[in-house]
């Protein structure tokens, strides 16, 4: 079956979604918001008559989703692209310029994830264009909130299951199959409060924490000379915020540590916990006043699909296609939402087009791999849903 992406549409649908202002409020309060994009979104998929809910997560916040229905008897495929973007503080050009110049699309989101969120539905509209029924239905999922805490992401996979999903974060059209996971711990170390000449009576919980720290620093060393992930890398931790004490006259009763573990697949929220209790275990046996408490108070899994998923096979085999090489297989150490749709059951890879500028000053999307991806997309869906 033959289609053909349409580049101009493909290229004007990348410059407006840039030229619309969707940066994240839960990182600065003066940010947009995703309510314009979303439903600038969900016209774009009632042009191509696709079945469009448009969820409102929170004030301002939601999700478009199009659903292009299946015959009957095909399997399910999910496309998801986040609508938010970073702040644009700092930027050297016009954020929202969206301006083409040498085959570049130039703002805010261009690359993360715009451009990809327009290949997305590019191919959707190849796929109609050209008269082909899919027997699976193809989803096109538009989220909030991937810069803060994914609220959109979450939202969706309670309403909308797949049996594969393709999250398109930018990838420089590399294959991902794997990333990191992390978890946020808090130690605290109890000591007793007295006068600071009370030396017989007060018990230094920010020197107990030392203690702990020393022992911290080696367990992060540790993890480092672990077997690496084959693609995701090493596991790792910092020591990210610490505070002890209340007045200088007196014995801290309290300190209080912030620990970010970044874990790899195979590792748990469990396994992690048990490292860091280990370690207030031992120093507990070592004397009899030291005390301390671990907990998780927040995590997101790591991700991993396998090289023989059928999603990655079939999309290896388009993309040598395409491309005219073998992709490379990645692995990030970063998290991104297609942890939360793995876990929901749906074979998951991250495929995404090349650019620049990721979060910083200048930012853009290479349009020629944005046709490519449009190109993939489309014939994975194609051969996946049947
Ligand atoms: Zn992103």
């Amino acid at each position: 079956m033959t289609f053909s992406i349409d580049k101009d549409y493909l290229t004007k649908l990348t410059q407006e979604l840039v030229q619309i202002n969707s940066t994240n409020p839960s990182l600065s309060p003066e940010n947009k918001g995703e309510a314009e994009i979303g439903a600038y979104v969900a016209e774009k998929l009632k042009e191509l008559d696709l079945e469009v809910t448009t969820s409102e997560i929170a004030p301002d916040r939601v999700n478009t989703v199009g659903v292009l229905k299946g015959s009957g008897g095909g399997k399910s495929l999910l496309l998801n692209a986040h609508l938010d973007t970073v702040g644009v503080e700092g930027m050297t050009i016009n954020p929202f310029g969206g301006d083409l110049r040498n085959g570049r699309v130039y703002g805010r989101g261009a690359q993360d994830m715009k451009g990809s969120l327009a290949a997305m539905i590019a191919a959707v509209k190849a796929i109609l264009d050209a008269g082909i029924t899919l027997r699976g239905d193809l989803l096109i999922t538009a989220v909030a909130d991937e810069e803060h805490s994914s609220i959109g992401t979450e939202a969706l996979v309670n309403e909308f299951k797949a049996n594969a999903a393709i999250v398109t974060e930018p990838t420089d059209m590399h294959l991902c199959r794997a990333h990191r996971g992390f978890i946020w711990f808090e130690v605290e170390t109890i000591g007793r409060a007295a006068h600071g000449s009370r030396y017989k009576e007060g018990i230094d919980a920010n020197m107990r924490m030392g203690r702990f720290l020393a022992e911290l620093e080696k367990l992060g060393q540790e993890l480092l000379q672990r077997e690496p992930h084959e693609l995701a890398g090493p596991p790792s931790l910092h020591a990210a915020m610490i505070q002890g004490g209340t007045e200088i006259s007196k014995y801290a009763a309290h300190c209080k540590l912030t620990i970010e573990r970044r874990t790899v697949p195979g590792e748990t929220v469990e396994s992690a916990t048990a490292e860091l209790q280990g370690i207030i275990d031992r120093l507990e046996a070592q004397d009899s006043t030291f005390k301390a408490m671990v907990k998780a108070t927040f995590w997101r899994e790591p991700f991993e699909v396998k090289s023989d998923a059928e999603i990655v096979q079939i999309m290896d085999k388009n993309l040598d296609e395409r491309l005219g090489y073998h992709p490379e297989h990645i692995g990030a150490t970063f998290w991104t939402d297609a942890a939360l749709i793995s876990d929901a059951g749906a074979e998951t890879v991250l495929l995404g087009p090349k650019g620049y500028g990721l979060h910083s000053a200048e930012e853009w999307v290479e349009m020629e791999s944005v046709i490519d991806l449009a190109h993939v997309l489309a014939e994975t869906a194609i051969k996946y849903c049947g």
